[in-house]
């Protein structure tokens, strides 16, 4: 019997995919080699070159396991089915659940989460923000769920260099306060109810024109921020269950090298702490840890209720260039090592 959604959700409380995008032109023009491919669906296979002592060049290939591995030729609403989709219903049962992309600016994270709405790939412009909220309005419809009379309502922001800003307000910075009982508050979030998938996309297209605005160079801002788009649902004003859907930063060193300036370095060292401050809180979380280390990041100190929570379900995107492996500075395997193999 294949493995349904609901087996996802009885058997893991995390899940964790990789996913490769297809090679864009100036790759396939460079003949860049391929560094991973997926010959089956939950199996990365990474091709590293060596030399040998006599200088003879081969591929050393290492074979690692996912619960889901897309290959090139995926698409969003595929990927969503196996990730984010089975976590919809979890929030509905009054749980947290978090799905996020991670990997190196580049790798197409904000093409997953976010969708691409560029008229480039007319197919699968929506992303799983978008996907998720499509779902969460066919749920609200049935009948369990109907009679709860739930309102949803979504949020979205962006975390860099540690401060919060509103993707909904004009990127309003925002104060995260931690009351006596350990409860998280970002002091001022717009949190606006929606009544249909268009109103959820209006509200991504505000918060994606509001991210990306007044950014020039390929260093941009964007790329070293987290984006945080949350679907809440609400019963009587009281929390009923929120999915938290990250665009992660890029994970890609060399932002703290010597040739970067001050400001680049300080933003690549925080980037690190927090994406090192996700993986504790995801391991806490699999083990049922009862001290999580949330605090060691803004990202995961207003995730927090995320990470505590019983019924807390999180997935994971590693988005992968499949090309990039002659030239890249970074060992493929490194990456995969730091973040998956561990979890
Ligand atoms: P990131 O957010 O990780 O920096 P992007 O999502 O912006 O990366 O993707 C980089 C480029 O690759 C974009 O032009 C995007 O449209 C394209 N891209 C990413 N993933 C895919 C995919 N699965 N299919 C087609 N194009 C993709
Ligand atoms: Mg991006």
């Amino acid at each position: 019997r294949p493995l349904t959604s609901n087996d996802l959700i009885e058997e893991h409380r995390i899940c964790v995919c990789v996913r490769a995008r297809p090679l864009n032109k100036k790759e396939l023009t460079m003949k860049d080699l391929d560094v991973i491919t997926i010959p089956s669906k939950d199996v990365v296979m990474v091709h590293e070159p060596k030399q040998k002592v006599d200088l003879t060049r081969y591929l050393e290939n290492q074979t690692f396991r996912f619960d889901y591995a897309f290959d090139e030729n995926s698409t969003n609403e595929m990927v969503y089915r196996f990730t984010a989709q089975p976590l919809v219903e979890t929030i509905f049962e009054r749980g947290m659940a978090t799905c996020f992309a991670y990997g190196q600016t580049g790798s197409g994270k904000t093409h997953t989460m976010g969708g691409d709405f560029s008229g480039k790939n007319q197919d699968c412009s929506k992303g799983i923000y978008a996907l998720s909220a499509r779902d969460v309005f066919l749920m609200i419809k049935k009948p369990n769920y109907k009679k709860l009379d739930l309102q949803i309502f979504a949020t979205f922001f962006e975390i860099y260099s540690g401060k919060v800003f509103d993707l909904l307000n004009n990127k309003t910075k925002l104060r995260v306060l931690e009351d006596g009982k350990q409860q998280v508050q970002v002091v001022g979030l717009q949190e606006r109810e929606v009544k249909c998938t268009e109103d959820v996309l209006k509200l991504i297209e505000v918060g994606n024109s509001c991210r990306t605005s007044g950014q020039t160079s390929a260093n941009a801002h964007s790329s070293r921020s987290h984006a945080v788009f949350q679907i809440i649902l609400r019963r009587r004003g009281k929390m009923h269950g929120k999915f938290s859907l990250i665009d992660l930063a890029g994970n890609e060193r060399g932002a703290d090298t010597s040739s970067a300036d001050r400001q680049t370095r300080l933003e690549g060292a925080e980037i690190n702490k927090s994406l090192l401050a996700l993986k504790e809180c995801i391991r806490a979380l699999g083990r049922n840890k009862p001290h999580t280390p949330f605090r060691a990041s803004k990202l995961t100190q207003v995730l927090r209720d995320s990470f505590i929570g019983e019924n807390s379900r999180t997935c994971m995107v590693g988005q992968k260039q499949s090309c990039g492996g002659s030239r890249s500075e970074l060992s493929p395997t490194y990456e995969y090592d730091r973040f998956t193999t561990s979890l």
